[in-house]
């Protein structure tokens, strides 16, 4: 998406080899107009899988993920991240460790907003190591919740997520995929 590679060398800014900061419109201030088009080009792609919610993760996804609900008109489900496991047969909670932050969360939905009927489109703001993605999928597996799609606004396409998620046969649509950064730099894909 051109008006997103735009955005991301205008305003993104690679720390390093590995994380770029794309705090002045996705992570800490959000520009609704951008995310409204992500949420457009996301509802428009999977349009075809019937989806009945829309999932991600607190807190980076949750504006691009709104967009692409409202777009849907569906709800949107937001996977908690608790510190602690919870002992109460209400709540489904897998593990996800994440390299990025190199901290462990319990990734905790309750069933009342996630069951069989439902055909889930987990969207999220970076595909990186994939650990946060294969986690939201397998909450949807004990839930028995069929996923029909992972929509990610940036993939670092040099980091191993893609290849992992490549394996589920789950249709993947990336917004932007970056081939390779260094401290100041970013090249994407094509
Ligand atoms: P994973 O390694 O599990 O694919 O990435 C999990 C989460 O880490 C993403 O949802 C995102 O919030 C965060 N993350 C990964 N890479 C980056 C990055 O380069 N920049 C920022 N801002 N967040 C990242």
């Amino acid at each position: 998406l051109e008006f997103l590679k735009e955005k991301i060398l205008s305003n993104g800014q690679a720390i390093d080899e590995h994380i770029l900061k794309v705090d002045s419109f996705l992570n800490h201030q959000v520009e609704p107009l951008l995310m409204q088009k992500i949420g457009k080009e996301f509802a428009l792609h999977f349009l075809k899988e019937k989806i009945t919610k829309v999932a991600t993760i607190e807190s980076s996804g949750i504006a691009p993920a709104l967009f692409t609900a409202l777009e849907l008109n569906v709800p949107l489900v937001i996977l908690k991240k608790q510190p602690s496991k919870i002992l109460n047969n209400d709540f489904c909670q897998t593990e996800v460790k994440s390299f990025t932050k190199g901290n462990t969360y319990n990734l905790t939905v309750s069933k009342k907003y996630i069951n069989s009927n439902d055909h889930v489109l987990f969207i999220d703001d970076f595909l990186a190591y994939g650990e946060a993605a294969l986690g939201a999928l397998r909450l949807f597996e004990k839930l028995s919740a069929k996923p029909c799609g992972i929509g990610i606004v940036i993939e670092k396409s040099f980091q191993p997520g893609r290849t992992k998620l490549n394996e589920l046969n789950i249709p993947i649509y990336s917004l932007a995929k970056i081939k390779k950064m260094t401290k100041g730099n970013i090249i994407f894909n094509d």
